[in-house]
């Protein structure tokens, strides 16, 4: 890009989005915008103009840039180094960050001419001085402390189409589940954002609906807990109405006092990682705290986050080593007769830089290893392995089974009424409701007729 005197050198951001999702009708509630792209641009300085490609909502066009910066999940990968290509058959540096380039740098690196591995705050200045010095490295990242700083992200960038906003409190995670990589990607250490910090940034957000995206609002620690307890407290003192979602183990209804704190302060809908009702998937999974606290004990959890007007989502996982055929029927069973709210009903996924990933690869059970055309297969609704105790072809059927039991328009509709009916909150229901609606629309959008946002009856 040739520059005159004093003119501004450009940083085009991009948000690159998974094939197969982008003909599906997203519900703008469910969309989460690119937080780590606007806190990239938080980090940039004044001499710099800055532009933000959403593929969530913008048809990508080229765009002349100095830089290009994307950051992509496993499942959006493939479109990332298809997009950094173009930048790069005309010379101009493209850099990748986000939770798959941070797995496989060395992938990445041969798409892209720099990798930012594990968060952006602390390396992204380095990263742009290199730059403006010709001396671009292949890899940046840090030792991330115990404490952390972010900046307020660039929300002005963002598409105003996002039906909420999105904000991170904390780090990292206490548990090593076997398919998850946050606790990889984040650290096995749970680490804090100053209070303060937060409620300052969540004081100025303009929107009256917010996605906490902690891996793990609460951990499991005394102190983490105590730390939660301050940040509730601090958004009823500052007087923050907003309504939010956020995502936690199953110890968050441990403590009645930190329920009420929590609803108090705006949590309308908690995710809560259930992963399975069966004892053996949960030990196949290494999902310690379900294990310890009983299966049996998941009415109760649930029955005291209601108490307290918040819904549930309740994360599933199907395909596990231990599940037969009938074992995943009794999960949506299992799904159909509790009182988890929204359904997530993902088929096992095998994410770059989990032990399961290294382990189905090293028992040869990987079936979509066409990399990187195959990550786009990475998305939860699709099989990439061969599973036990069945073929991936009967894996599949009887998924798509499972999807109809779950998401069938008259189960969502009870459902609904009956999270109204126990959280008494029609904002923790309407979510509840989206919720079945965005994974319905995701597991068979592309089989059935998708629901489009205007077809949702209760929208308020
Ligand atoms: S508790 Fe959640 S975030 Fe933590 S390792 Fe398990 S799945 Fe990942």
């Amino acid at each position: 890009m040739h520059k005159q005197q004093g003119q501004k050198k450009k940083l085009l951001l991009i948000n690159p989005i998974n094939a197969f999702t982008r003909d599906i009708p997203f519900l703008t509630e469910s969309l989460s915008p690119p937080l780590g792209l606007g806190i990239v641009a938080a980090l940039t300085p004044e001499d710099w103009d800055i532009a933000l490609i959403d593929e969530n909502f913008d048809t990508f066009t080229y765009q002349e840039a100095d830089l290009v910066a994307l950051s992509a999940l496993t499942s959006a990968v493939r479109r990332a180094y298809e997009i950094a290509g173009i930048y790069r058959a005309k010379g101009i540096p493209v850099v990748l960050g986000g939770i798959h380039a941070s797995m496989m740098p060395e992938e990445a690196l041969k798409y892209v001419d720099a990798v930012v591995i594990g968060e952006a705050e602390g390396v992204w200045e380095n990263l742009l001085n290199d730059f403006e010095t010709g001396s671009l490295r292949q890899t940046y990242s840090k030792n991330a402390g115990k404490i952390f700083h972010s900046p307020v992200p660039r929300r002005d960038l963002f598409h105003k189409g996002y039906g909420l906003a999105n904000i991170q409190t904390t780090r990292g995670c206490p548990f090593s589940c076997d398919f998850c990589s946050v606790h990889i990607f984040n650290g096995p250490m749970y680490r804090y954002r100053p209070i303060p910090e937060v409620l300052d940034e969540f004081e100025g957000i303009d929107h009256n609906r917010v996605f906490i995206v902690d891996d793990n609002i609460l951990g499991t620690s005394k102190n983490s807990i105590e730390r939660a307890r301050q940040l509730f407290k601090g958004i009823i003192e500052r007087g923050i109405k907003k309504d939010w979602v956020c995502q936690a183990s199953i110890n968050f209804a441990d403590d009645e006092s930190l329920l009420a704190l929590a609803s108090e302060s705006g949590c309308r809908t908690v995710l809560l990682g259930i992963e399975s009702e069966k004892a053996e998937g949960l030990i196949e999974t290494n999902k310690r705290l379900n294990l310890k606290k009983g299966t049996e004990h998941y009415a109760e959890v649930f029955s005291k986050i209601h108490k307290h007007g918040i819904s549930v989502i309740g994360a599933m996982i199907y395909g596990l080593d231990s599940d037969s055929e009938e074992d995943l029927y009794a999960r949506s069973e299992f799904l159909v007769q509790s009182d988890i709210d929204t359904h997530q009903a993902n088929i096992l996924t095998p994410l770059p830089g989990t032990p399961l990933f290294e382990r189905l690869k090293t028992e040869g059970r990987l079936t979509a290893t066409n990399f990187p055309d195959d990550w786009d297969r990475y998305h939860c609704f699709d099989v990439v392995y061969k599973p036990k105790k069945m073929s991936s072809e009967k894996l599949k059927s009887v998924m798509i089974d499972n999807w109809d039991m779950i998401w069938n328009r008259k189960l969502m509709y009870r459902k609904f009424l009956k999270t109204l009916k126990q959280t008494g909150n029609k904002t923790a229901a309407n979510w509840a409701f989206f919720g079945n609606i965005e994974r319905y629309n995701l597991a068979l959008g592309k089989m059935r007729e998708p629901y489009k946002s205007d077809q949702i009856f209760f929208k308020g």
